[in-house]
């Protein structure tokens, strides 16, 4: 069955979409992208990525192809089109096709490209029984905050951690944990506090990270947003990550160490079943 995706203005059957090869986001990875998961058929978080989407558009200076009202209709004909009930919808941007040069075109028209991808995501054989991770260092550019598609090293760094028989890899700079290849990185300590990265051009500011630190401040937890070593997540109660697809995931090994007891901790727990509950609430 094909899936009928979007490219600049037009509903087609993935077979027939076509992009330039002269697109910048194919020779630069010139553009950027977001997420959103499905649930239900609606949108979770649509208008956090929205958000997000103009902020990393403003920060290349790039021109946002169309309104806020007709992304919202594409996202939705795609779940439709495509009978989506849970999964996401893969948003793309990029500066557009002009003949190959390092600066930027002086007038290049946006390429806009949608796709959906069916999947289960509350149901998670992986958040039942946990991620296993390495810890690999932190090779990326130094713009993490800007969601671009040059998404290469992260995607070095999860074969690796393929290849070692693990789940995925948490990025390390300058001995702290920076975010897991696609996911922002936790830990609990061990008198329960929850620990997460602080904001800044070192991470992605995840959409599922804000909701789930109001989701954790509304439950009485403490909640502390600042940098946390390797050794640290060692020593710690639990850890976990965050994502649009993967909710709230349970870490329970870093570097083959177990994490508390080894087993997804109730913390992790907590906070996705009360991501998903508020999730399945205020999707649109
Ligand atoms: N950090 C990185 C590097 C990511 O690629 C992602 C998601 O793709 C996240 C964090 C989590 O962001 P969000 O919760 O908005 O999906």
């Amino acid at each position: 069955m094909e899936r009928t995706v979007y490219v600049n203005g037009n509903y087609v059957p993935e077979s027939e979409a076509r992009i330039s090869v002269f697109d910048r986001g194919f020779l630069f990875a010139d553009g950027v992208y977001e997420v959103t998961s499905v649930l239900n058929g609606k949108l979770v978080d649509f208008a956090g990525h929205l958000r997000r989407l103009h902020r990393s558009l403003g920060e290349l200076k790039m021109a946002m192809p169309c309104s806020d009202d007709e992304l919202l209709k594409i996202h939705r004909a795609l779940v439709e089109k495509n009978a989506v009930s849970e999964g996401l919808v893969y948003l793309q941007i990029t500066r557009g096709a002009a003949d190959r040069d390092f600066l930027f075109p002086a007038q290049a028209t946006p390429t806009l490209m949608l796709f959906t991808q069916a999947r289960s995501v509350i149901d998670s054989p992986l958040a039942k029984r946990g991620a296993r991770v390495i810890t690999v260092e932190d090779l990326r550019w130094g713009r993490r905050d800007i969601k671009t598609v040059q998404l290469l090293y992260p995607s070095m760094a999860k074969m690796i951690a393929h290849e070692r028989g693990v789940d995925d890899a948490w990025l390390v700079k300058d001995g702290a944990v920076t975010e897991g290849t696609s996911n922002n990185a936790y830990i609990v300590t061990q008198d329960g506090t929850i620990v997460t990265r602080d904001l800044s051009s070192d991470i992605l500011a995840g959409i599922t990270r804000a909701a789930v630190l109001k989701c954790a401040r509304e439950l009485q937890m403490k909640v502390e947003e600042r940098p946390f070593t390797v050794e640290e997540a060692l020593r710690a109660r639990e850890a976990f990550s965050s994502s649009a697809t993967g909710f709230v995931c349970p870490v329970v090994e870093i570097d083959g160490t177990a994490v508390g007891d080894g087993q997804p901790g109730p913390v992790a727990m907590r906070l996705r079943q009360a991501y998903i509950e508020e999730s399945l609430k205020a999707a649109i």
